[in-house]
């Protein structure tokens, strides 16, 4: 089982979108796809329109060892799973306080279902704290989605510190493996600025032991789209919601360079006609913000 985090403290970069989409577009390839969301918000676990309440089975029992995994873990999709997040997942980390190994739960419960998936996904919530690190502890890979705009790299360093802890201490094979740039505009030299930033350091990276030394920034940008952030709304994943608009045309390219190492960047593939309205709203909503 290939196994992602996509965290970035910062919120509203675009974890959770990325989580749902790249999930669903390697499901509907065929791949036995798990999502695990870890963030109390439970913004995973409604966009797949899988919200059951505080009483519905999930991350939480069995963080506290009130469920074994494969009994909270419901299929969402043809070849798609998912671990989902109630509210009471606010609590877990006071909960879990004194608890020898907190950090490795997560882990642990993942070893009973590896054989079962080909990709597990995790969607972190925003913040270092000790959600975020059981997925560190519990994966090998980390995704971290970027939205370029001023800040963008506050906080960058200290969420590769905490990656490089817990590789250090109890994951040596964590490594960040990708940098996805989400919500870019490319008629914003911010958007390119940004790149290069993350571009430079990486290169700096390079031949280090640093766990980020052979990390890539995906060639596919996922651009501003309406419909990416219309979709939750409905419980839909973009490809169910509108499989011809860019959104849908850059998650799936985001699968398929993760499958393949390989994708086409869709940056200059003209939109579809069907989403050319979409391209409408979007441009609006990037004028609005
Ligand atoms: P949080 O840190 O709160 O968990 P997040 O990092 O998971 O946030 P998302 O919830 O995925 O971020 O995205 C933030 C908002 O931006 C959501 O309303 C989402 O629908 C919207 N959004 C995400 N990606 C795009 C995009 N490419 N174009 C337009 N809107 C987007
Ligand atoms: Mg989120």
């Amino acid at each position: 089982m290939r196994t992602i985090a996509v965290l970035n403290q910062k919120g509203g970069v675009g974890k959770t979108t990325t989580v749902a989409n790249v999930a669903a577009a390697l499901a509907l390839k065929g791949l036995r796809v798990l999502v695990i969301d870890l963030d109390p918000q439970a913004h995973l676990t409604i966009h797949l329109g899988s919200d059951g309440g505080p009483d519905t089975p999930g991350i939480y029992d069995v963080l506290m060892g009130e469920m074994v995994i494969a009994s909270a873990i419901k299929p969402v999709r043809e070849n798609l799973h998912l671990l989902g997040a109630s509210i009471n997942l606010v609590g877990a980390e006071s909960e879990l306080v004194n608890e020898v190994g907190r950090e490795t739960l997560l882990r642990k419960a993942l070893d009973t279902v590896r054989d079962r998936y080909d990709y597990l996904l995790i969607d972190c919530p925003p913040s270092l704290g000790l959600l975020s690190l059981n997925a560190l502890a519990g994966v090998e890979e980390v995704m971290i989605p970027v939205q370029p705009h001023f800040l963008a790299l506050q906080g960058f360093s200290r969420l590769l510190q905490t990656i490089t802890l817990i590789q250090t201490r109890i994951n040596p094979p964590l490594r960040v493996a990708a940098i996805l740039m989400c919500m870019f505009d490319s008629r914003t030299s911010l958007s390119s600025e940004v790149r290069d930033d993350i571009d430079n350091f990486l290169v700096n990276a390079r031949n280090t032991d640093a766990p980020w030394a052979n990390a890539a920034i995906i060639p596919v940008h996922i651009r501003r789209n309406i419909k990416l952030a219309e979709a939750p709304s409905y419980g839909k994943t973009i490809f169910e919601y509108e499989p011809t608009c860019n959104g849908a045309a850059d998650y799936q390219a985001v699968a398929d360079w993760l499958c393949t190492g390989v994708a086409t960047p869709t940056e200059h593939v003209p939109p579809p006609q069907a989403c050319a309205d979409a391209q409408t709203e979007t441009a609006e909503v990037s004028e609005g913000e």
